[in-house]
């Protein structure tokens, strides 16, 4: 199982999602001296938190939370597509957005302990909160058309890994990806474009289609993201960190690992 560690003394700090060069550099990952974190809570049916302590909504499972998740959206979305009238269609949907364990405002506006981030395409289709059925300092989220570890995507994933201590992060691929489609093509592109597109054509097999493709750039991305990122791979090999690669499919609204 996975271990999180947390410094008593930044604690405080670190749940209010503070950033400074010293709370990345002082991340649990580079201490010598730890100490174990507060328990994480268990979801509970019916239970709120009574700590305040927006840590206590983390799940046991986070990756077995999210597969949850999006099999409860997927099952909603494939039962909206086939409702004849408005209310049917809300009916579909009543099932999301039942949560286990509440978050207050109050509590959200001094802090976040999101257990997964992910990192995922811009597609307007793609929106994570919905596709795992997830609420406000759930899931950590970094996107941008193609899903690449950019620079930025890959200093983003070193911060809620170190100071949030997201235990989880999901590189996701779509079914449809324009952005895939347009490095797997020869058309002209704005300069901008083309420096979005190059990253995924260093994925490319010859001879895949769009799916293949598609799949293979989130793998390549998810592999970037600790061949580019000395913090990111310390974690794995530590064990307080999971990366996985998915895919999800826009037709039946599943999400895949891959
Ligand atoms: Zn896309």
């Amino acid at each position: 199982m996975r271990t999180l560690v947390l410094s008593c003394s930044r604690r405080s700090f670190l749940l209010g999602g503070g950033f400074t060069a010293a709370g990345l550099l002082g991340s649990s990952f580079g201490n010598s001296t730890r100490v174990e974190a507060a328990p994480i809570g268990v979801w509970e049916r019916d239970s709120i938190p009574v700590d305040e302590n927006p840590r206590s909504c983390r799940p046991k499972d986070p990756l077995a939370t999210l597969i949850e998740g999006n099999q409860r959206f997927a099952k909603a979305w494939q039962q909206s597509n086939q409702a004849t009238t408005m209310t049917a269609r809300t009916d579909a949907m009543a099932g999301l957005w039942q949560r286990d364990c509440f978050l207050s405002s109050d509590v959200l506006a001094n802090g976040q302990a999101p257990w997964a981030a992910v990192l995922t395409c811009a597609d307007s289709r793609v929106s994570p909160e919905w596709v795992f059925d997830a609420a406000p300092s759930d899931l950590f989220v970094v996107r941008s058309a193609g899903n690449t570890a950019f620079d930025n995507a890959v200093a983003s994933m070193e911060f809620t890994v170190s100071a949030l201590q997201t235990p989880l992060i999901m590189v996701m691929g779509h079914s449809a990806c324009g952005a895939v489609k347009a490095a797997r093509n020869d058309a002209p592109l704005t300069p901008l474009l083309e420096q979005l597109v190059t990253p995924i054509r260093a994925s490319l097999t010859a001879g895949d289609d769009l799916e293949a493709a598609v799949k293979g750039n989130a793998r390549f991305a998810a592999k970037q993201l600790t061949t580019r990122s000395q913090l990111l791979a310390n974690a794995v090999t530590k064990g307080s960190l999971t990366i996985v690669a998915s895919y999800f499919d826009i037709h039946s609204g599943q999400v895949t690992l891959l």
